[in-house]
Order: C-alpha cells, then sequence, then structure tokens
C-alpha cells in the first residue's frame, strides 16, 4: 500500500513518523511544505521540511519542539556578538545541514534533489519531496500590513491577527519531480494535522498538486490539528476563528473541500457535526502508542 503524506513542520514530522512507524517507510511519500523557507546569514532554510526530515530520521528534539536534537548554539552566538541578526534561531548541527544544502542549491541542485540526497544521508527510507522546487513564499496580510511568512512567525512570535495568505510564485510553482507520481500512484492521500493556511494551503496553491488532488482515484483523508478546538501548538486555531468562522471540524473541513474524503478529529471534538465523514480517534502523538493509534485510525480507512 502507497501513502502520501502532506506536511507542514512539526505536526507533519509527527505525523510522518507515525505513519512509517505503522507501515514500511519505504512505501511513503512525504510531500512538504516550502513556503515558510527563507535565507538566514546567507544560508538557505527550509524549516518545514528539515522539521519532517529530522522528525524521520529520529533527531528531532522532543522537548523545544522544533530543530536537532544535542543541539548547540555557538556559531549563534559568535554571529551576534559580532552583530549579525539572530531572530532566526538555527543550531550548529542544523547550520551544517543549511551549509550542505545552500551550497548545493548554489551549484545548481534543484531542491527536491538535494533534499534527497540529505534524507538518503540520515538514513532515511522515505521519500521526502518539496512540492515544488520553483520559487514559492508565504505572504500574510495583518492589521500592521502584509509580513513574510517567518517574519509574521518568528520574528513577530504570530501575535498579529491574520486576515488573509497569499503564495506568491504559486501560479508558476511546478510540481517538483515525482510529487504527481506519488499522488497518481498514491493508494491513500493524507493530510498531516498541520496548519491548513500556511502549511498545507502553500502545498495545495501549486495549481497540479491542487488538479492532481481533484482528479485522485485514491481516497484523500486530513487529520485534524485540532484538540476541543483548539491547536496543541501554534496559530491555526485563531487562524480558523478569524478566516472560517470557528474552530470546529466543519471549518477544518471547509478549509479542504472537495479535497478530502474523510477528517480525522479528535474525541474531544466528535459531538459537532464536521459536514463530511468522521473518523474519532485520539489525535494526540505524545508518546509512539499514540502516534501509533493515529496512524491506524488514518491506515485503516477501506480503500
Ligand atoms: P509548523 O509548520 O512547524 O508550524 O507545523 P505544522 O503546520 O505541521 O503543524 C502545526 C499544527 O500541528 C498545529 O496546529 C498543532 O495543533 C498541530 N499538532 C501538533 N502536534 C499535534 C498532535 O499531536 N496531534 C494533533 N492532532 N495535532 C498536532
Ligand atoms: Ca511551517
Amino acid at each position: 500500500m502507497k501513502t502520501v503524506v502532506l506536511a507542514g513542520g512539526v505536526g507533519g514530522g509527527r505525523f510522518a513518523r507515525a505513519v512509517v512507524e505503522s507501515v514500511p517507510p519505504a512505501d511513503v511519500t512525504v510531500v512538504g511544505n516550502v513556503g515558510d523557507d527563507l535565507e538566514v546569514l546567507g544560508l538557505h532554510v527550509s524549516p518545514d521540511l528539515d522539521s519532517v526530515l529530522y522528525a524521520l530520521a529520529g533527531l528531532n528534539d522532543e522537548e523545544r519542539g522544533w530543530g536537532r536534537a544535542d543541539e548547540t548554539w555557538q556559531a549563534r552566538d559568535a554571529a551576534t556578538e559580532l552583530g549579525a541578526e539572530s531572530w532566526f534561531q538555527l543550531g550548529d548541527r542544523d547550520l551544517g545541514l543549511h551549509l550542505a544544502r545552500t551550497e548545493a542549491l548554489r551549484r545548481g541542485e534543484p531542491l527536491s534533489a538535494v533534499t534527497a540526497r540529505l534524507a538518503r544521508a540520515f538514513g532515511v527510507e522515505t521519500d521526502l519531496v518539496p512540492a515544488t522546487d520553483d520559487r514559492l513564499r508565504t505572504w500574510v496580510a495583518t492589521p500592521v500590513g502584509e509580513l513574510s511568512f517567518q517574519e509574521w512567525f518568528v520574528r513577530r512570535g504570530h501575535r498579529d491577527e491574520v486576515d488573509g495568505v497569499r503564495f506568491e510564485g504559486a501560479d508558476q510553482a511546478r510540481p517538483a519531480p515525482g510529487v504527481l507520481a506519488a499522488l497518481e500512484g498514491a493508494d491513500l492521500i493524507a493530510i498531516a494535522p498541520s496548519n491548513p493556511f500556511v502549511s498545507i494551503g502553500p502545498i495545495l496553491g501549486v495549481a497540479g498538486i491542487r488538479e492532481a488532488f481533484e482528479h485522485r482515484t485514491a481516497p484523500a483523508v486530513a487529520v485534524s490539528p485540532l484538540i476541543g478546538g483548539r491547536t496543541v501548538r501554534g496559530p491555526a486555531d485563531r487562524m480558523l476563528a478569524r478566516l472560517a468562522g470557528g474552530t470546529g471540524p466543519a471549518q477544518v473541513a471547509g478549509c479542504y473541500k472537495g479535497l478530502i474524503d474523510a477528517l480525522v478529529i479528535d474525541e474531544a471534538d466528535a459531538d459537532e457535526d464536521a459536514g463530511i465523514r468522521t473518523i474519532v480517534t485520539r489525535t494526540l502523538m505524545s508518546d509512539r502508542d499514540s502516534r501509533r493509534r493515529l496512524a491506524e485510525a488514518v491506515l485503516g480507512l477501506p480503500v
């Protein structure tokens, strides 16, 4: 059984890990978000791809919730002492990855090829593919003006309310090699419990990917990032309230109208109508058992 997972960063990485702990990792393709990508001190950083990569490789820092485990911060401290900007934190080990990727991109290697190479180097058997090799960047409209994704999310700590999102470059962006073939050959397509607007939105913003979804032959199921109407972390609940008018299963399903056949929701949200077929389970991925339970609820769908 071939599974495709659409994933953002932390929620996406946790869920991708849950899936590959339950089925052979090589039978899974993860399509990752690049709308969060940015340059930091001259380096190309792909935060969401890296969150998934570290999670799949078992190298992610569970406590901090982002980045690599066993991290040190000497390069950041040295750069800060010398007057460099440091609002986007990169640890020393993480920096090593960004150096390797940036050098490869400058040589002309596409992001998808670099990502595949990094994944293999970490011993990851799952295919991790960026949604596109083309430039696609998320912008967020707020009461203080339009902000680049990371300016809003990290620099300003996503304190500004969001009035809309825009995916610069999405119109021209082509799906990265392997994305359409994976979607066409899938037995199941799963959307991770990632932020629907700024993690999954930019992936589905690539016209070719959205069309492949609309013409899919495999069932597609999304996992809600909400538990009891609240996010585990991050601004998805506030965004749903403001942009979709509520924080229930119906609003999550509404983000994927016409693109999913079922929504996996938490027991805490089960008494609300989603307007679509729901699968109810406990969706908090706090350990291996809870990851497995969620993955099985998703993968157990009749195909
Ligand atoms: P980011 O790109 O790093 O912000 O991460 P994602 O967009 O992939 O994931 C963020 C979302 O993951 C948040 O809305 C969280 O509520 C959700 N999330 C994180 N952990 C869990 C979990 O264990 N269960 C569920 N259902 N959602 C989770
Ligand atoms: Ca993200």
